[in-house]
């Protein structure tokens, strides 16, 4: 039976690769069950679970158990902690850790970490609007958000988060109020254990690991109708359930929500916004999301002044200095933020460089930057490890015909739409992000005090001085990373 193999792949599931995890499995002496998928990465596996001791539900992340992957998730307990340290009241829009043990299984050993249970991420918001990006007040709620998180992390612990995409921000809550198990409140799969092998975990320290025992198929079949039933993560098609399993389940735990009446004044600009043509329950929750996101996946996270591991940022999100192999810092992460907002606004990616192979896409990558923004400053072209293979001595990229007319105002007005004063003011507040000079982006504090977001919250403070300024931070140079691979 294939078990939480999904979109991941079932190459990933051998030695050193996932755990693979059936529903109603029983983790850390027995108290998590697993519910339902709720994601996955490149590192892990991530879980709907319940807590049988504190009686609520939790992520959990199981992390492949080859040794980078373990060191990655190592890294993320260890930045979590110091998290939630510094932030015991929990308003710092940063992911909780709540518990971590090790988990031993056929593939190996498993870092497992228990997180608070948030929502959907910000790539399922997007796909919600259909590719045609998010209405701006969103974008601009949800870009306070991610940089008060970014504000916390740079300001005040010093520590770079280095993969920013819109996969690794979390909502509080799923967009549909029906598939969230928190309007629950009671386990959807019993906790019952009886006639199941000893479950192996450790605390992640690594010691007292023990052999897991395999799971119970009553339970583990019971859980996956009741789980799919309820809509949750049911992307996984050996997960889905037959029609005639369905036709049998009754949901009595939800009931559905209605239009409300302020939605319904705004109902016409709405679907103008949004790009729906007719009122529905999708749109309905839309009005009451919540945008207070937190910023997840910090198994990247660095620590200042010195303690990296592994190249940064995902492709698309990557900055000039991390593609041209320079030094990089906590601008780092305010490039990333600008891709994300760019991407939230209109539904496309930034930057989405399509080449045949690595050296080609960054090419490709710097040009794109260099038609939307204008000139990169000689000196950050050629200021980096690889710059002599890709710029003359002049600055001029080469293998690279650039495109005229492809700035960003005209991609906001004339590709995207976007009246005069929104594409003028959404350029004012991107453009300093993406800023080719590090130093010159402004720091997470800065661009809160942006005018763009004044339409957003202002629910919470930054956390550091008005007098901080992205000069003070330190500045990594590329080559005492140890890279591995690119990150993609
Ligand atoms: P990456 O490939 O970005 O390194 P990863 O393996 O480190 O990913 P995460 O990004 O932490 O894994 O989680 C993968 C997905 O699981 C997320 O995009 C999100 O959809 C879901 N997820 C993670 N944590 C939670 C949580 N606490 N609550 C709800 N969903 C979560
Ligand atoms: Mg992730």
């Amino acid at each position: 039976m294939a078990r939480g193999k999904g979109e991941e792949g079932s190459v990933n599931y051998g030695q050193g690769g996932y755990h693979p995890v059936d529903i109603g499995d029983l983790f850390n002496n027995e108290r998590y069950v697993v519910q339902s998928k709720l994601g996955w990465g490149t590192y892990s596996t991530v879980w709907l679970a319940w807590d049988t001791q504190l009686n609520k539900y939790v992520a959990l992340k199981i992390s492949r158990s080859k040794d980078n992957f373990t060191e990655t998730a190592l890294n993320e307990i260890r930045t979590l902690k110091v998290v939630a340290q510094a932030d015991p009241e929990d308003k710092e829009c940063i992911i909780k850790l709540l518990d971590d043990f090790i988990h031993t299984g056929p593939n190996g050993n498993h870092v497992c970490l228990v997180l608070e249970l948030l929502g959907d991420n910000l790539r399922t918001l997007l796909k919600h609007y259909s590719g045609k990006g998010i209405p701006l007040h969103m974008v601009k709620e949800i870009c306070f958000h991610i940089l008060r998180g970014l504000d916390f992390l740079h300001g005040k612990l010093s520590i770079l988060h280095t993969d920013l995409k819109p996969e690794n921000i979390l909502l509080p809550s799923t967009i549909d109020p029906e598939k969230d198990p928190k309007n629950l409140g009671v386990p959807l799969i019993p906790s019952s254990n009886k006639g199941k092998s000893p479950i192996a975990t450790s605390s992640s320290s690594g010691s007292n690991i023990c052999k897991t025992g395999n799971q119970q198929m009553g339970l583990k079949h019971k859980g996956k109708l009741v789980a799919q039933d309820c809509g949750i993560a049911a992307k996984d098609k050996e997960e889905k359930l037959g029609v005639e399993a369905r036709a049998v389940q009754t949901r009595t735990w939800s009931s559905k929500t209605s239009l409300s009446g302020a939605w319904e004044g705004n109902l016409a600009q709405k679907i103008r916004e949004v790009g729906i043509n007719s009122p529905s329950e999708k749109q309905s929750s839309m009005a009451s999301l919540d945008l207070k996101c937190k910023i997840a996946d910090m198994g990247n996270a660095l620590h200042l002044p010195i303690n990296l591991m592994g190249p940064i940022q995902t492709f698309r999100y990557k900055c000039p200095e991390t593609l041209l192999g320079s030094p990089f810092s906590t601008p780092a992460d305010i490039w990333s933020v600008g891709c994300i907002a760019f991407e939230l606004a209109t539904g496309h990616f930034l930057f989405n460089p399509r080449a045949e192979n690595d050296q080609e896409r960054v090419v490709n990558h710097l040009g794109l930057m260099i038609e939307l923004l204008g000139a990169m400053p000689i000196g950050v072209a050629r200021g980096g490890k690889v710059s002599r293979d890709l710029f003359d001595k002049k600055g001029n990229l080469e293998g690279y015909i650039l495109k005229s007319g492809n700035t960003l105002i005209n991609l906001l007005r004339d590709k995207f739409g976007f009246a005069k004063k929104d594409a003028d003011d959404f350029r004012d507040f991107l453009v300093p992000l993406l800023h080719f000079v590090p130093k010159k982006r402004p720091t997470a504090m800065q661009a809160l005090l942006h005018p763009w977001l004044d339409a957003g919250p202002r629910l919470l403070q930054p956390s550091s001085s008005a007098a901080q300024t992205q000069q003070s931070d330190e500045v990594i140079p590329v080559d005492k990373t140890t890279v591995e691979s690119e990150r993609i």
